[in-house]
């Protein structure tokens, strides 16, 4: 037993201003979820409260 089949790790799919991908790793690597990393979906987070807090007056 010397290998370990370690499922492939989903990159995230934000790119940059550049245009460059995001070299974080997907938080779900399900293929059918949506692969951010943590720090792309707390901004997507954040982007939702702060939609919400404009759209709910
Ligand atoms: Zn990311």
């Amino acid at each position: 037993m010397s290998t370990t089949t370690e499922p492939a790790r989903a990159q995230c799919r934000m790119t940059n201003a550049k245009g460059d991908r995001c070299t974080g790793e997907a938080l779900d690597p399900d293929p059918k979820a949506i692969q951010v990393c943590q720090r792309h979906a707390a901004e997507v987070m954040a982007l939702i409260a702060d939609h919400r807090k404009r759209t709910r007056t």
